[in-house]
C-alpha cells in the first residue's frame, strides 16, 4: 500500500501538496538543500541516504535520480538479486516505509530516531510477516474455489449433509434476509430457518454474518459432517485465505472459531442456480417483507414441490 502511495504521487510532501494547491514551502524541512518530493525523502535526503548505507545493499553507479519510478524498479531489481543477503533484501519495502515514518516522527513529533536501529527494526518486521504468510495455516475447508460448480442441485454424499445459504442483500440501507437448508443425502430437507438481519455495508459482509449465523444454529443442533454451499464466492474465498481480506478480519476469526468445533465442514461455491431454495426464502425477508426469523425442521411448505424435485434428479 505504502509503495503503491510512492509511485502515485501520495504521499504528503511538499511538491505534491502544491500540485494539490496546497500553500507549503517546497524546501525539504529536513536538509532545506532541495525540493521535498517523494524521491527526494525516500532517496536523496540525509537520513535516507545514511538509511541505505546501513542497510549495505547494492545502490545505483550514479546513485538514486530523481525518479520515485526508476528509484523503485531498481530495488525491486535488488529484491530478486540472489547475490544480497535474503533478510536485508527482503526487508526493502519496510525500510521504505522506515523512512517516511522517521521523517514524519522528526517533523512532527520532534524525534529524532534511531538510523540503525529503523534498519533492524524493518528486517525484524519483514522476517515477521513473512513467516506469518508461511505458517498461515490451510484450514481443510475443502475444495469451494476448485470444485467444478454445481449448474444444478446435486444430493450430498453418503454420511452428509449439504447446507445451501443465501444473504439477499439490496443495498447498504436495507435489511438484509438471510436464510439456510440443510438436507441429508436423500435430498430430504431436515432443518431451514430464516432470519432478518441489520443492514450491512456490502454483499460481502452480509454473507459473512450470514455464514457465522448459520455455523451458531449447526452447533446449537449438533449438527456435523456438512457441506457448506453459498454462492457469494467471495466471501468462501475470504473463508479459506483470510489474509487476502483483513477488512473482514473480525467476522473471519468468529466463524474460524466456531469453524474448529465442527469435526469435519467444507465450504463450497453454488451456482445461484443450484443455491435456488436458499436464494428464495432469504429473498422473502427482503422483498416481501418477512421480518419474522425462525428455526423449522423440515422445508418450508411453500417450496415443496421445488425441494421434491430437486430431491428426483
Ligand atoms: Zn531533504
Amino acid at each position: 500500500m505504502f509503495l503503491w502511495r510512492a509511485l502515485s504521487g501520495a504521499l504528503a510532501v511538499s511538491v505534491c501538496l502544491q500540485a494539490h494547491g496546497m500553500n507549503s514551502a517546497l524546501q525539504c524541512s529536513l536538509c532545506q538543500n532541495d525540493l521535498e518530493s517523494i524521491s527526494h525523502v525516500l532517496f536523496n535526503c540525509w537520513p535516507a541516504r545514511e538509511v541505505w548505507e546501513i542497510a549495505n545493499i547494492p545502490l545505483p553507479s550514479h546513485g538514486f535520480t530523481d525518479s520515485t519510478n526508476d528509484n523503485l524498479a531498481f530495488l525491486l531489481k535488488v529484491m530478486s538479486n540472489d547475490s544480497v543477503s535474503l533478510s536485508i533484501r527482503m526487508a526493502i519495502p519496510w525500510i521504505l516505509w522506515g523512512i517516511w515514518k522517521h521523517r514524519n516522527e522528526v517533523l512532527y513529533a520532534g524525534k529524532q530516531g534511531d538510523l540503525n536501529a529503523l534498519v533492524v527494526h524493518a528486517i525484524e518486521e519483514a522476517e515477521l510477516w513473512n513467516k506469518l504468510k508461511e505458517t498461515q495455516p490451510q484450514p481443510p475447508l475443502g475444495t469451494g474455489l476448485n470444485a467444478r460448480r454445481e449448474t444444478r442441485w446435486v444430493k450430498p454424499p453418503i454420511n452428509f449433509l449439504k447446507c445451501n445459504l443465501h444473504v439477499s442483500w439490496l443495498n447498504e440501507s436495507h435489511m438484509c434476509g438471510g436464510a439456510w437448508m440443510v438436507r441429508n443425502h436423500q435430498g430430504d430437507a431436515v432443518f431451514h430457518a430464516r432470519e432478518m438481519f441489520l443492514p450491512a455495508s456490502n454483499r460481502i459482509a452480509a454473507e459473512l454474518r450470514g455464514i457465522l449465523w448459520v455455523l451458531h444454529s449447526l452447533s446449537d443442533l449438533h449438527l456435523d459432517n456438512i457441506e457448506i454451499w453459498s454462492d457469494c464466492h467471495a466471501a468462501i474465498d475470504a473463508i479459506i485465505d483470510l489474509s487476502n481480506w483483513p477488512r473482514y478480519h473480525s467476522f473471519l476469526d468468529k466463524i474460524h472459531r466456531l469453524i474448529s468445533s465442527f469435526g469435519k465442514i467444507v465450504f463450497k461455491v453454488s451456482s445461484t442456480k443450484a443455491n435456488a431454495i436458499a436464494r428464495a426464502i432469504a429473498a422473502s425477508v427482503t422483498s416481501d417483507g418477512r421480518g419474522q426469523s425462525y428455526l423449522a425442521s423440515g422445508g418450508p411448505a411453500w417450496l415443496f414441490s421445488r425441494i421434491e424435485e430437486e430431491k428426483r434428479r
